[in-house]
């Protein structure tokens, strides 16, 4: 696997100008699509292609990288989404919730809402043991590997990379390159909390759309 040292300087041009021009057209399309009238379709939209580039470009990272070993993460293992606290951005807390409002039949969007408004341990959107939105799971969610299941076990997670996740950033900094831009709020912020005040408050979305702080509450700075 590369250094990121060793991307970013250079030693593979081709990543470099992939990540370069990932990054660029994330942001630009950000700006594309929010800068005019924005609204929750148009935000939703774009967080969709968003996922999906940022999906290809890991797979053409871990291609061009492969890891040497192979993971311990396997469908139905969720240690790490358990008994934490899930740090993410607006963004993904707004896509993860109106995403689970869409999908199948309701159902886990109301096990969010029973889970983010009773202060569950686990994530919200953690459901029988497996990702309930596994397709618009937040950056986080992504970046974070094992290649150890007994360290897993024992819930003393390190975090491993990969070479998708230099893809996955570069698509990521794009589009909050964008947001700030548009003035919209980037802070970092309990992923459980932000649920529960997105269920428990109308407009909530939009008012972050519209560039309102209304996810203060919910910062990981002010719960220190
Ligand atoms: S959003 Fe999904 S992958 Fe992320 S912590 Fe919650 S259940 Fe796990």
């Amino acid at each position: 696997m590369p250094t990121s040292e060793g991307i970013i300087h250079g030693e593979n041009g081709k990543a470099q100008k992939l990540l370069d021009d990932t990054a660029s057209q994330t942001h630009t399309m950000t700006l594309e699509v929010l800068g005019q009238a924005p609204s929750i379709e148009k935000f939703m939209a774009l967080m969709k292609h968003v996922f999906e580039v940022s999906d290809l470009i890991g797979k053409q990272f871990q291609k061009m990288f492969p890891i040497e070993k192979p993971l311990a993460c396997k469908s139905g293992c969720s240690f790490c989404c358990s008994n934490i606290t899930v740090m993410t951005k607006p963004a993904f807390a707004i896509y993860a919730l109106y995403y689970s409002k869409i999908i199948s039949d309701g159902l886990a969007y109301d096990h969010a809402a029973q889970q983010a408004l009773t202060k569950h341990q686990d994530c919200c959107l953690l459901k029988e043991g497996a990702c309930s939105i596994y397709p618009a799971r937040p950056l986080v969610c992504r970046l974070f590997h094992s290649y150890d299941f007994n360290e897993c076990l024992a819930h003393n997670f390190s975090r491993s990379g990969t070479s998708a996740e230099f893809g996955l950033i570069a698509v990521f900094n794009g589009l909050e390159k964008g947001l700030k831009e548009l003035g919209l709020d980037c802070n970092d912020i309990a992923f459980n909390q932000a649920i529960g005040l997105l269920l428990s408050e109308e407009y909530i979305a939009e008012k972050w759309l519209a560039g309102e702080k209304v996810f203060a509450p919910c910062y990981i700075e002010s719960r220190q």
